[in-house]
């Protein structure tokens, strides 16, 4: 389970809950920024970073239809919330000196960029901050398996899934004392016993594509750069 190697190129996926800090909605501005210190930690030791950021905290298109919204109507407003956080990221990083693009599966010219492969990967060797926001563009799929995506694409050599836990359990650590964190889990594993790692297509993607998905907990404040030099706790998925 030793993931101390040097990363060139990482993707961080964060949920839009991440940002909401201890309100039950929308966007928490300090959060942002304790979450684009983090980042800039990693950046500075000159690790590539991508990430991705979900919208739960904005918009949830499952929610939406459950409320007798079409479901793919209700799936782009999610997928419109992910481009509220990857702006606010980018905020709070270039606040920081961090440059950084965002870039949106949904084409929207005049607030971002558009998705185009060759030219996210020119931005990230010239250490730019790449925010891959709308997800994959499509409904039904998730902010997880667009980190999948777009981790396989730009080559990553990990995705770090930073939660509020430090890892993967075998059942909710926050309402059993007695859960067992795993140091190691597969894929397999994750889809066969259904621990709540990402969804089903996301952890089939990495499985498919050998992208090993490392689970931390974002609440540690230097936790990601201390993930990424093999200190702390975390589950490997792989
Ligand atoms: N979404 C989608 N396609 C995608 C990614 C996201 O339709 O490729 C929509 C979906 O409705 C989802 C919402 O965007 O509920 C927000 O994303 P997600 O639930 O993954 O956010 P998180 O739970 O990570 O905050």
């Amino acid at each position: 389970t030793d993931i101390r190697v040097t990363y060139k190129r990482v993707l961080l996926k964060i949920s839009g809950e991440a940002l909401m800090g201890d309100q039950g909605y929308g966007l928490h501005p300090p959060t942002v920024a304790r979450i684009a210190e983090e980042v800039k930690s990693v950046h500075d030791i000159g690790v590539e970073i991508c990430m991705v950021i979900g919208g739960g905290n904005i918009f949830r298109g499952l929610q939406g239809s459950a409320q007798g919204m079409e479901r793919t109507t209700a799936d782009y407003m999610g997928m419109l919330a992910t481009v509220m956080n990857a702006l606010a990221m980018q905020s709070a990083l270039e606040a920081l000196g961090v440059h950084t693009r965002v870039i949106s599966a949904i084409p929207m010219d005049q607030v971002c960029e558009p998705y185009i492969r060759r030219r996210a990967v020119r931005h990230l060797e010239k250490k730019r901050v790449c925010i891959f926001a709308a997800g994959t563009g499509n409904p039904y799929f998730t902010t997880d398996t667009a980190a999948t995506l777009r981790a396989s694409e730009m080559a990553c050599e990990a995705i770090f899934k930073g939660t509020k836990v430090d890892g993967v359990y075998d059942k909710d650590p926050k309402k059993h004392d007695d859960a067992k964190r795993y140091d190691k889990v597969t894929y397999d594993e994750v889809l066969q016993k259904h621990l709540g790692v990402m969804d089903a297509s996301a952890i089939a993607l990495a499985r498919d594509n050998r992208l090993p998905i490392v689970v931390f907990a974002l609440d540690e404040p230097g936790g990601f750069r201390g993930i990424l030099s093999g200190d702390g706790t975390y589950t490997l998925v792989g």
